[in-house]
């Protein structure tokens, strides 16, 4: 037995007192939104159904059936795509008049479909359109919500002002306290226990081309009134950058300076150059001093990444930082100060002024040196 599993079993024999209750009526299995982007489905969709399918194993058998609700003009395309990774059922709901995400036509269809699976647990990316719509679903439903998890479980809690215990609450849990702290969030008294998960942060499945699962077409009661709204036009910004494809982030810190930005853009550019797939990245201070926009900052409060190679120049390495980087595969710093955080993380580094490590890395990459990748 496990020290975990040891401690468990103390806790169980401590509250044997408390009665065990199980509030879930009819609800069981987990749903997921899986939200497309105009004509795309996000890898955020993957990800939280990869997510899924690990928090399933800990549920009761009866309530192991994912079911991923797709709402779009053609949603219909994505469901091979859903299935193949990891749905068992897929909630179609298709309509020509869902060109774009409105916020009263998706609620109606979640709370719909929601009211035929029953699911025990539902699950919606911390995207922008997902904190629109889960809060809404969640307030008419009068269930919780947990925003912007990082982490699920499912397991034993006891509460003894209710006098109550469960064997398998949903631990939805998040950072707290600027991510100085885990917060889990447990709410099994209503259902679905729900929460939006943060992008970024959970792995998708590999596809499985051979995975079967049944499609269901499905048409919520919309009213005349969920159409008031007419989307006259939709311009995305050109301004953003997609940090979740790059093999390779080379952020910058506070340390480097707006020039040392600059010798990072070369950098960059010459791993470009050599076929390899880089981008900057940048800490909050850096941002916050205008050396560099905040499309590229990591962290709490700016993208989640997960490359393959993580280079911090110049970064102290906070917990709000590293909140955004912690789990990428590879971290290497290059730091003037020993003590830094970014050395609690860091796989390789070098303790060095950035002004003499990046030139030296820039004239090796110009000479043909290629970062390992996988
Ligand atoms: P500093 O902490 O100032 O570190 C600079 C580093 O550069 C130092 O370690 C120094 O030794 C090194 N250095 C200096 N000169 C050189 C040189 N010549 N060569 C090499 N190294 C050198 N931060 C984020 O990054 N992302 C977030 O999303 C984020 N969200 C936040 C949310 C909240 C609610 C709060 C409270 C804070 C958040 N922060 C975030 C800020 C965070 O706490 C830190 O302040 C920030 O990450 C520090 O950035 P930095 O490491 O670049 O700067």
């Amino acid at each position: 037995m496990s020290d975990e599993e040891a401690k468990l079993k103390a806790r169980i024999e401590r509250d044997k007192d408390i009665p065990w209750v199980d509030l879930r009526e009819e609800a069981r299995g987990i749903a997921t939104w899986a939200q497309t982007n105009g004509e795309q489905l996000t890898d955020a969709a993957l990800e939280i159904l990869g997510e899924a399918n690990r928090v399933k194993e800990k549920l009761d058998a009866d309530s192991r059936k994912i079911t991923a609700i797709v709402v779009g003009k053609n949603a219909s395309k994505h469901t091979k795509t859903l299935i193949h990774h990891g749905a068992d059922v897929v909630y179609v709901i298709e309509d020509d008049r869902l060109d774009d995400y409105q916020t009263l036509i998706y609620t109606r269809a979640i709370l719909d479909a929601l009211e035929e699976i029953k699911p025990e647990i539902m699950i919606f990316t911390a995207s922008t359109l997902g904190r629109d719509l889960a809060p809404r679903v969640a307030a008419i439903l009068s269930v919780g919500l947990s925003a912007d998890c990082t982490e699920f479980d499912v397991g034993y809690y006891a509460n003894k002002r209710k006098n109550q215990r469960f064997a398998k609450a949903f631990k939805m849990i998040r950072p707290s306290f600027g991510e100085s702290k885990l917060a889990t969030i447990i709410g099994p008294w209503t259902y679905p226990q729900m929460a939006t998960a943060r992008p970024g942060v959970f792995r998708s499945l590999k596809a499985d081309k051979t995975r079967q699962g049944e499609v269901i077409q499905f048409s919520p009661n919309w009213s005349e009134d969920d159409f008031k709204i007419e989307v006259l036009e939709t311009t995305r910004s050109a301004d953003t950058i997609d940090l979740s494809k790059v093999e390779i982030i080379i952020s910058g810190g506070f340390g480097v300076g707006k020039e040392g930005f600059t010798l990072l853009q070369e950098l960059v550019d010459a791993i470009n150059d050599n076929d390899q797939k880089a981008e900057l990245g940048a800490s909050r201070a850096a941002v916050d001093a205008g050396f560099i926009p905040y499309k590229y900052q990591v962290g709490q409060t700016g993208k989640t990444v997960r490359p393959q190679i993580y280079l911090a120049v110049g970064i102290s390495g906070a917990i709000q930082h590293q909140a955004g980087m912690k789990e990428s595969q590879t971290i290497i710093a290059i730091n003037n100060d020993p003590s830094a955080n970014i050395w609690d993380l860091a796989d390789y580094g070098m303790v060095a002024d950035y002004q003499e490590a990046i030139p030296a890395l820039i004239d090796e990459v110009k000479a043909g040196y290629k970062f390992p990748l996988q």
